[in-house]
């Protein structure tokens, strides 16, 4: 769903004084994008933030934490939907959400948002690590991973796929057709 996305942010998070607040999601793949050069920036203009430190249930039971730059943080459980989703309908208008994390986990919370009434425009994203995209096979509608080459073989039907640029969000995956000869 982050596929082509205005929300995604290849750079720095791009820091908007208009805001009323912003709302700040993380892991701890995302924490040393966001610390401390963004919360700096942040704290700078006065910006009233929170920082929820999105954790599965492994990571909170240990305690091998990164050190924290400041001190309003939350912790919520990825698995814990029903929060996260509350959380982000009792925000204010005007509040900027931020998503720095896995992209496994952006995707994941970048589509919580959507459905909880944000645009795009109130989204930004930083994803880290691997990325995983998938082509769609027209001929049987398998998913098989994608890799950086113009051709792909489906991994359930065998047949040699072109992969294109069109992507579906309903297949959540590139539309690959059959090579022809
Ligand atoms: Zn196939």
């Amino acid at each position: 769903m982050l596929e082509n996305s205005r929300s995604v942010v290849k750079g720095r998070f791009k820091v908007n004084p208009a805001k009323r607040k912003c709302l700040i999601f993380s892991d701890n793949e995302g924490l040393s994008y966001i610390q401390p050069l963004f919360i700096g920036a942040l704290e700078s203009i006065e910006t009233p933030y929170e920082v929820h430190l999105i954790k599965n249930y492994k990571e909170i039971l240990s305690d091998t934490d990164t050190p924290l730059s400041f001190e309003s943080v939350k912790e919520l459980n990825i698995f814990d939907e029903r929060n996260i989703k509350q959380l982000l309908k009792e925000q204010y208008m005007g509040t900027q959400l931020y998503i720095a994390s896995s992209w496994k986990t952006a995707e994941y919370l970048f589509s919580l948002a959507l459905d909880c009434g944000y645009s795009e425009e109130e989204i930004q994203v930083h994803g880290l690590g691997e990325k995983t995209e998938y082509v769609f096979c027209a001929k049987c509608y398998n998913l098989t991973l994608k890799d950086n080459e113009e051709n792909v073989v489906c991994s359930n039907c065998n047949t040699v796929l072109v992969v294109t640029h069109e992507y579906s969000k309903l297949r959540k995956g590139y539309l690959g057709f059959a090579k022809t000869n």
